[in-house]
Protein backbone atom coordinates (compact mmCIF):
# COMPACT_ATOMS: atom_id res chain seq x y z
CA UNK A 1 0.00 0.00 0.00
CA UNK A 2 1.01 3.67 -0.33
CA UNK A 3 0.23 5.88 2.08
CA UNK A 4 0.00 10.15 1.06
CA UNK A 5 -1.17 13.30 2.27
CA UNK A 6 -2.69 15.73 -0.03
CA UNK A 7 -4.71 18.86 0.08
CA UNK A 8 -6.46 20.70 -1.89
CA UNK A 9 -6.77 24.47 -2.20
CA UNK A 10 -9.92 27.17 -2.69
CA UNK A 11 -12.33 26.18 -5.35
CA UNK A 12 -11.09 22.75 -5.99
CA UNK A 13 -12.41 21.84 -2.74
CA UNK A 14 -16.04 22.40 -4.14
CA UNK A 15 -15.25 18.65 -5.67
CA UNK A 16 -14.47 16.83 -2.37
CA UNK A 17 -16.57 15.44 0.05
CA UNK A 18 -17.48 18.12 3.21
CA UNK A 19 -15.06 16.11 5.62
CA UNK A 20 -12.21 16.40 3.36
CA UNK A 21 -12.00 19.85 2.48
CA UNK A 22 -9.59 22.77 3.27
CA UNK A 23 -7.72 20.30 5.66
CA UNK A 24 -4.59 17.58 4.70
CA UNK A 25 -6.09 14.46 3.72
CA UNK A 26 -4.28 10.87 4.28
CA UNK A 27 -4.65 8.65 1.70
CA UNK A 28 -3.89 4.96 1.05
CA UNK A 29 -3.93 2.87 -1.82
CA UNK A 30 -2.64 -0.12 -3.85
CA UNK A 31 0.06 -0.19 -6.89
CA UNK A 32 1.71 2.99 -8.88
CA UNK A 33 -0.51 5.65 -9.35
CA UNK A 34 0.59 8.77 -11.11
CA UNK A 35 -0.23 12.26 -9.80
CA UNK A 36 -3.04 12.75 -12.50
CA UNK A 37 -4.86 9.49 -11.91
CA UNK A 38 -4.76 10.17 -8.26
CA UNK A 39 -6.19 13.60 -7.60
CA UNK A 40 -9.04 12.20 -10.19
CA UNK A 41 -9.83 9.40 -7.91
CA UNK A 42 -10.63 11.84 -5.59
CA UNK A 43 -13.21 13.51 -7.70
CA UNK A 44 -11.63 16.38 -9.03
CA UNK A 45 -11.40 16.72 -12.73
CA UNK A 46 -7.33 17.35 -13.56
CA UNK A 47 -8.29 20.34 -16.42
CA UNK A 48 -9.11 22.44 -12.73
CA UNK A 49 -5.67 22.49 -11.28
CA UNK A 50 -2.84 24.50 -12.43
CA UNK A 51 -0.08 23.54 -9.91
CA UNK A 52 0.42 20.46 -8.15
CA UNK A 53 3.69 20.51 -5.51
CA UNK A 54 5.43 17.28 -4.02
CA UNK A 55 7.13 17.59 -1.24
CA UNK A 56 6.94 21.18 -1.78
CA UNK A 57 8.26 20.81 -5.45
CA UNK A 58 6.44 21.70 -8.47
CA UNK A 59 5.45 17.88 -11.03
CA UNK A 60 3.28 17.35 -14.07
CA UNK A 61 0.74 15.14 -13.98
CA UNK A 62 2.73 12.22 -14.95
CA UNK A 63 4.75 12.00 -12.14
CA UNK A 64 4.45 9.22 -10.19
CA UNK A 65 3.41 8.76 -6.81
CA UNK A 66 5.75 7.35 -4.19
CA UNK A 67 4.99 6.63 -0.42
CA UNK A 68 5.02 8.84 1.87
CA UNK A 69 4.35 11.89 -0.36
CA UNK A 70 2.90 15.09 0.63
CA UNK A 71 0.63 16.75 -2.20
CA UNK A 72 -0.88 20.12 -2.36
CA UNK A 73 -3.11 20.75 -5.49
CA UNK A 74 -4.36 24.24 -6.55
CA UNK A 75 -6.51 25.40 -8.99
CA UNK A 76 -5.89 26.96 -12.41
CA UNK A 77 -6.74 30.90 -10.90
CA UNK A 78 -5.39 30.40 -7.10
CA UNK A 79 -3.52 34.05 -6.91
CA UNK A 80 -0.68 32.36 -5.45
CA UNK A 81 2.67 33.43 -6.39
CA UNK A 82 3.87 30.70 -8.31
CA UNK A 83 5.91 31.85 -11.42
CA UNK A 84 9.36 30.62 -9.74
CA UNK A 85 7.86 26.99 -9.82
CA UNK A 86 6.37 24.87 -12.88
CA UNK A 87 2.99 24.97 -13.67
CA UNK A 88 0.98 22.35 -15.85
CA UNK A 89 0.71 24.35 -18.79
CA UNK A 90 2.84 26.02 -21.12
CA UNK A 91 0.74 29.16 -21.42
CA UNK A 92 -1.31 30.09 -18.70
CA UNK A 93 -5.10 30.54 -19.25
CA UNK A 94 -5.78 33.69 -20.53
CA UNK A 95 -6.93 33.05 -24.14
CA UNK A 96 -10.44 33.72 -23.74
CA UNK A 97 -11.84 31.47 -26.46
CA UNK A 98 -14.62 29.21 -25.63
CA UNK A 99 -16.23 25.70 -26.23
CA UNK A 100 -19.37 25.22 -24.55
CA UNK A 101 -20.66 21.83 -23.69
CA UNK A 102 -24.58 21.29 -25.53
CA UNK A 103 -26.01 21.49 -22.27
CA UNK A 104 -24.54 24.98 -21.75
CA UNK A 105 -26.87 26.76 -24.80
CA UNK A 106 -28.17 29.88 -22.52
CA UNK A 107 -24.62 30.66 -21.75
CA UNK A 108 -23.35 30.43 -25.05
CA UNK A 109 -25.59 33.01 -25.92
CA UNK A 110 -24.58 35.04 -23.44
CA UNK A 111 -21.35 35.01 -23.18
CA UNK A 112 -21.30 35.62 -27.07
CA UNK A 113 -23.67 38.43 -25.95
CA UNK A 114 -20.86 40.22 -23.75
CA UNK A 115 -18.21 39.33 -26.95
CA UNK A 116 -16.55 36.80 -26.19
CA UNK A 117 -15.58 34.23 -28.64
CA UNK A 118 -17.70 30.71 -28.07
CA UNK A 119 -17.44 28.16 -30.32
CA UNK A 120 -21.40 26.26 -29.49
CA UNK A 121 -23.34 23.49 -31.06
CA UNK A 122 -25.83 21.15 -30.66
CA UNK A 123 -25.63 17.44 -30.71
CA UNK A 124 -21.41 17.28 -29.99
CA UNK A 125 -20.21 14.35 -28.43
CA UNK A 126 -17.79 13.95 -25.29
CA UNK A 127 -14.77 13.11 -27.50
CA UNK A 128 -15.45 16.13 -29.85
CA UNK A 129 -15.98 18.70 -27.45
CA UNK A 130 -12.54 17.61 -25.60
CA UNK A 131 -10.79 17.37 -28.98
CA UNK A 132 -11.98 20.97 -30.10
CA UNK A 133 -10.71 22.65 -26.65
CA UNK A 134 -7.21 20.85 -27.08
CA UNK A 135 -6.85 21.98 -30.75
CA UNK A 136 -8.03 25.09 -30.82
CA UNK A 137 -7.25 25.66 -27.46
CA UNK A 138 -9.99 26.99 -26.34
CA UNK A 139 -11.32 26.78 -22.61
CA UNK A 140 -13.89 23.90 -22.00
CA UNK A 141 -16.81 24.85 -20.08
CA UNK A 142 -19.31 22.13 -18.87
CA UNK A 143 -21.42 20.69 -16.00
CA UNK A 144 -19.70 17.28 -16.30
CA UNK A 145 -16.85 16.45 -14.59
CA UNK A 146 -16.00 13.21 -16.38
CA UNK A 147 -16.16 15.02 -19.62
CA UNK A 148 -13.27 17.77 -17.46
CA UNK A 149 -11.30 14.73 -16.85
CA UNK A 150 -10.36 12.89 -20.38
CA UNK A 151 -6.66 13.25 -20.54
CA UNK A 152 -6.40 15.29 -23.80
CA UNK A 153 -8.24 18.25 -21.97
CA UNK A 154 -5.94 20.60 -20.88
CA UNK A 155 -8.01 24.14 -20.13
CA UNK A 156 -11.44 23.46 -18.69
CA UNK A 157 -13.79 24.76 -16.19
CA UNK A 158 -16.77 23.21 -14.59
CA UNK A 159 -19.59 25.39 -14.30
CA UNK A 160 -20.98 24.90 -10.45
CA UNK A 161 -23.85 27.22 -11.03
CA UNK A 162 -27.03 26.06 -12.69
CA UNK A 163 -29.23 29.55 -13.10
CA UNK A 164 -28.11 31.44 -15.90
CA UNK A 165 -27.55 34.71 -14.09
CA UNK A 166 -24.81 33.00 -11.82
CA UNK A 167 -23.32 31.01 -14.53
CA UNK A 168 -22.36 34.09 -16.14
CA UNK A 169 -20.85 35.93 -13.11
CA UNK A 170 -19.05 32.23 -12.10
CA UNK A 171 -17.50 32.59 -15.27
CA UNK A 172 -16.40 35.72 -15.40
CA UNK A 173 -15.12 36.02 -11.70
CA UNK A 174 -13.41 32.94 -12.01
CA UNK A 175 -11.45 33.42 -15.08
CA UNK A 176 -11.52 37.79 -13.96
CA UNK A 177 -12.81 38.26 -17.25
CA UNK A 178 -15.16 41.25 -16.26
CA UNK A 179 -12.27 43.50 -18.02
CA UNK A 180 -12.76 41.64 -20.94
CA UNK A 181 -16.24 42.34 -21.97
CA UNK A 182 -17.04 43.93 -24.98
CA UNK A 183 -20.94 43.83 -24.75
CA UNK A 184 -23.06 43.60 -28.94
CA UNK A 185 -19.96 43.25 -30.66
CA UNK A 186 -20.80 39.43 -31.68
CA UNK A 187 -23.47 37.60 -33.36
CA UNK A 188 -25.39 35.00 -30.55
CA UNK A 189 -27.06 33.37 -33.52
CA UNK A 190 -23.31 32.51 -34.67
CA UNK A 191 -20.52 33.77 -32.79
CA UNK A 192 -19.68 36.24 -35.76
CA UNK A 193 -18.15 39.72 -35.43
CA UNK A 194 -20.51 42.58 -35.97
CA UNK A 195 -19.95 45.35 -38.56
CA UNK A 196 -21.85 48.86 -38.70
CA UNK A 197 -23.92 48.84 -41.84
CA UNK A 198 -23.64 52.66 -42.97
CA UNK A 199 -27.29 53.42 -43.92
CA UNK A 200 -26.24 55.11 -47.37
CA UNK A 201 -23.86 52.17 -48.45
CA UNK A 202 -24.54 49.90 -51.54
CA UNK A 203 -24.53 47.04 -49.43
CA UNK A 204 -27.39 48.28 -47.52
CA UNK A 205 -30.65 48.26 -49.33
CA UNK A 206 -30.29 44.28 -50.13
CA UNK A 207 -29.33 43.21 -46.74
CA UNK A 208 -32.16 45.52 -44.81
CA UNK A 209 -35.13 43.40 -46.88
CA UNK A 210 -35.01 41.21 -44.12
CA UNK A 211 -35.64 43.89 -41.35
CA UNK A 212 -39.56 44.54 -41.20
CA UNK A 213 -40.67 47.73 -42.52
CA UNK A 214 -42.15 49.05 -39.48
CA UNK A 215 -38.36 49.20 -38.19
CA UNK A 216 -36.92 50.61 -41.64
CA UNK A 217 -39.12 53.12 -41.14
CA UNK A 218 -37.44 54.93 -37.96
CA UNK A 219 -34.19 53.38 -37.59
CA UNK A 220 -31.07 54.79 -38.90
CA UNK A 221 -28.40 52.90 -37.36
CA UNK A 222 -28.00 48.57 -38.32
CA UNK A 223 -25.64 46.25 -37.88
CA UNK A 224 -24.50 43.08 -40.02
CA UNK A 225 -23.35 39.98 -38.60
CA UNK A 226 -20.25 38.83 -40.38
CA UNK A 227 -21.09 35.08 -40.37
CA UNK A 228 -24.59 34.69 -40.84
CA UNK A 229 -25.67 38.14 -42.05
CA UNK A 230 -28.32 38.54 -40.11
CA UNK A 231 -29.04 42.48 -39.49
CA UNK A 232 -29.03 44.06 -35.95
CA UNK A 233 -30.99 46.84 -34.88
CA UNK A 234 -31.77 48.54 -31.46
CA UNK A 235 -35.42 47.20 -31.25
CA UNK A 236 -36.92 45.72 -27.80
CA UNK A 237 -34.69 43.25 -27.66
CA UNK A 238 -31.82 45.21 -27.09
CA UNK A 239 -32.89 47.19 -23.93
CA UNK A 240 -33.43 43.72 -22.54
CA UNK A 241 -30.15 42.94 -23.25
CA UNK A 242 -28.80 46.20 -22.33
CA UNK A 243 -30.08 45.39 -18.99
CA UNK A 244 -28.82 42.34 -18.71
CA UNK A 245 -24.90 43.77 -19.63
CA UNK A 246 -25.67 46.72 -16.94
CA UNK A 247 -26.62 43.79 -14.16
CA UNK A 248 -23.06 42.62 -14.34
CA UNK A 249 -21.65 46.45 -13.84
CA UNK A 250 -19.28 46.08 -16.47
CA UNK A 251 -16.22 48.40 -17.04
CA UNK A 252 -17.27 52.15 -18.53
CA UNK A 253 -15.38 50.43 -21.94
CA UNK A 254 -17.54 48.08 -22.00
CA UNK A 255 -20.86 50.32 -21.81
CA UNK A 256 -19.22 52.53 -24.77
CA UNK A 257 -18.85 49.80 -26.81
CA UNK A 258 -22.87 48.81 -25.61
CA UNK A 259 -23.78 52.05 -26.76
CA UNK A 260 -22.57 51.19 -30.31
CA UNK A 261 -24.62 48.50 -30.90
CA UNK A 262 -27.91 47.37 -31.96
CA UNK A 263 -31.18 45.12 -31.48
ZN1 LIG B 1 -24.29 35.62 -37.11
Amino acid sequence: MYRITIRFYEELNDFLPRGKRKRDVDVAFPGRRSVKDLIESLGVPHGEVDLVLVNGASVDFSRIVADGDRISVYPVFESLDILPVTRLRTAPLRDTRFVLDVHLRKLARRLRLLGFDVDYRENRGDAELAEISTRERRILLTRDRRLLMRRIVERGVFVRATRIDAQVADVLDRLDLRGSISPFTRCIECNGRMRSLPIDSPECSPALDAVPPGVRAWCREFHRCDGCGRVYWKGSHYDRLRRVVEALDVPPAGERSADRFKK
